[in-house]
């Protein structure tokens, strides 16, 4: 058992009985908080034993994680001492830019689990494509997850048709999203609720083009090898839902 020296402040603040408790803990070399540990990180072997649906089943469980506020404890040396000489990511997830919406968080992944892909509103592009071809194509990826948000500045900018600089061309390519939401979106004053139905449908138009524009994804997709999945992040829980 350690010794502590404690100052009066600190002895006052034991007059708390859970202060007593959590310091008692302490002294025992017992931790208040204690999360399980992550496996290792993805393997050549690991990756080729997984399939599409392995794969989102563990994008939900580390959801399922970072909603409950309960992360595996990750040992980063050691996750990047394995993952040096190589990656074996079972996933590649287009997110948004937004900074409450990144997907190692979002997902509680380690390093090498997943190729990550964030721009403002989480448009494609053929930069962005070339890299979903790289991720499955050549690395193995088995999934591809496009991951929208709730309160989504980007969204909100293309349906009040802002324009600044690069992003007016950025916004453009969710115009066929705000195009085609029904009843016609507010394009002055958009409510927050057709903000969120135009994002929805942006990430299933992403979806389906992804195996419009690629021949190369198309044909993962078909032979089994590859499956695409859409999802909304919503802001206040941290909840990912997924679409059916
Ligand atoms: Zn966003």
């Amino acid at each position: 058992m350690r010794l502590y020296r404690l100052s009066p402040t600190e002895l006052r603040k034991l007059a708390h009985p859970a202060a007593l408790v959590v310091v008692l803990l302490a002294a025992a070399g017992c931790q208040t908080h204690r999360y399980a540990s992550a496996p290792p990180p993805p393997t050549k072997a690991t990756q080729a034993s997984m399939t599409p649906e392995d794969a989102l089943r563990k994008l939900k469980e580390g959801n399922a994680r970072f909603v409950a506020g309960q992360p595996l404890h990750r040992d980063w040396p050691a996750q990047r001492t394995a993952t040096a000489a190589g990656q074996y990511p079972f996933a590649v997830i287009l997110s948004c830019l937004d900074s409450r919406t990144s997907v190692e968080q979002v997902f509680d992944l380690g390093i090498g689990d997943a190729f990550n892909a964030r721009v403002a509103g989480n448009i494609l592009n053929d930069d962005i494509l070339g890299s979903m071809e790289f991720a499955c194509g050549v690395v193995g990826a088995k999934l591809i997850a496009v991951v929208g948000h709730s309160q989504c500045g980007a969204i909100k900018g293309a349906c009040s048709q802002v324009e600044l600089g690069h992003l007016t061309g950025l916004l453009k390519k969710i115009e066929p999203a705000v195009a085609s939401v029904t009843p016609a979106v507010n394009r002055s004053a958009p409510a927050p609720a057709e903000v969120e139905a135009v994002a929805e449908v942006n990430v299933r138009l992403v979806m389906r083009q992804i195996t419009e524009r690629s021949p190369l994804l198309a044909g993962l997709v078909k032979e089994g090898k590859v499956a695409i999945v859409g999802g909304m992040q919503d802001l206040a829980t941290g909840q990912v839902t997924f679409f059916n």
